[in-house]
């Protein structure tokens, strides 16, 4: 078992070290501390062919090690790096007592049985601080392996504590000490599994989003407003409710890019963007559709209620300058309303036509205003 838990651990640590080697994660720290768990099972097995100093001493405080890396791991999973002295403080209280015990199998047994607990405790408090992580599954798989773990070197500590222990040592047989080493074979594992698996939720969410919003503005991208507005179709036509959306593109944009530079222009369409998140409801969805147009989705809104919106935004828009080192940029939208009762899921294209119609009617009239028109008809629904 001995043998198998540090072949194990040192499996565990390949493959963590090349799990997205390039990231920060804790990964890499997490694998470090599988190569040390390996070779604390490694001397652990060797126990009566190599000197004490080597399988008691140095495998024991090799286990604080283990644990002291692992709780460096987490935090910087959290982007908290460990100061070294954090991890080294463990390590060197453990070499001082494993060394002035070394004789002495059952007081080791109760030193582990309070050091390894307490440094654990350290790495699940590490792990759920401030608020529980955003990838619960990975995070609740390892804090329960390493909450088996806790239990288990408690238990051994109170036995030892308690006499209930005979002083053989590491490699005698028995039920209780196979049913260790089966455990921590198995919560070692777990745990890692555990960390991957955060890494992995974490990774899946960042290409979610990446996937679903535009990189500049954070606002959603065209391919979720196309989606959202395609849903939405669905229910208004199950409801029967009205339905609208606001078209808007920056006036003379091509002129701040011209005279303030590209990234002044980038500068205007993040804070246009921030202007409109803030003015909207919740339901309501902002998104950029094109170069310096957005598409504002407003489910169970009718056109008195959109034009209000509508002009709000261009209120807002108008009164607040980008701010910039080398002076204000003043910025005025265009907008085009559109609002519909649909009554066909194709109804979301006829939409944007109408409301596409509408913003080129605004420009027409002079920019920096609101113009819509009328509701448009809708294809029959085919199915
Ligand atoms: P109008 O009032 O008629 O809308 O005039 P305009 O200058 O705003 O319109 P036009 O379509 O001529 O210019 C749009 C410009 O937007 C052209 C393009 O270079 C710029 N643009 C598109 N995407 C980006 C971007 O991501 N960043 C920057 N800085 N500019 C962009
Ligand atoms: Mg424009
Ligand atoms: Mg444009």
């Amino acid at each position: 078992m001995l043998v198998m838990t540090a072949a194990a651990s040192f499996a565990m640590a390949t493959a963590m070290a090349v799990v997205r080697p390039e990231a920060r994660e804790g990964v890499g720290l997490w694998a470090l501390a599988l190569v040390l768990h390996g070779s604390c099972y490694a001397l652990y097995a060797l126990r009566g062919q190599i000197p004490d100093a080597a399988s008691v001493v140095l495998a024991n405080t090799l286990l604080t090690g283990v644990f002291a890396l692992m709780l460096a791991a987490v935090e910087q999973f959290h982007g908290r790096p460990l100061p070294w002295w954090r991890m080294a403080l463990p390590v060197a209280l453990g070499l001082l007592l494993f060394g002035w015990f070394a004789g002495d199998y059952r007081a080791r047994q109760i030193i582990v049985g309070t050091l390894g607990p307490a440094q654990l405790a350290l790495v699940l408090w590490a792990l759920w601080r401030p608020l529980a992580p955003a990838q619960p599954r990975g995070a609740w798989l390892l804090s329960a392996s390493v909450l088996a773990e806790v239990l288990l070197m408690l238990g051994r500590g109170a036995l030892a504590l308690s006499r209930h222990m005979d002083n053989a040592g590491l490699l005698q047989i028995s039920p209780t000490q196979a049913a260790v080493f089966v455990l921590a074979f198995v919560t070692i594992i777990l745990a890692s599994l555990g960390l991957l698996l955060m890494t992995k939720d974490r990774a899946d969410a960042a290409n979610r989003h990446l996937a679903s919003h535009d990189a500049l503005t954070g606002l959603a991208n065209r391919r979720t407003l196309v989606q959202a507005l395609a849903r939405d179709m669905a229910h208004a036509v199950r409801i029967r409710g009205p339905y609208a959306l606001v078209l808007l593109d920056i006036d003379h944009f091509k002129t701040v890019n011209d005279t303030r530079g590209h990234r002044a222009g980038d500068q205007v369409l993040r804070h246009v963007a921030g202007v409109l998140a803030a003015r909207l409801r919740r339901q309501d969805l902002p998104g950029r559709y094109g170069g310096e147009e957005f598409l504002v989705l407003l489910p169970g809104t009718d056109l008195a209620g959109a034009l209000q919106v509508a002009e709000t935004l261009r209120q807002a828009v108008q009164d607040t300058p980008c701010p910039q080192p080398d002076g204000p940029i003043a910025v005025t939208i265009s907008l085009g309303v559109c609002a519909a009762r649909p009554h066909a899921p194709g109804c979301g294209e006829a939409l944007i036509d109408a409301a596409d119609r509408a913003l080129y009617a605004a420009k027409q009239a002079g920019r920096n205003r609101v113009q819509h028109g009328p509701a448009p008809e809708c294809p029959a629904d085919a199915g």
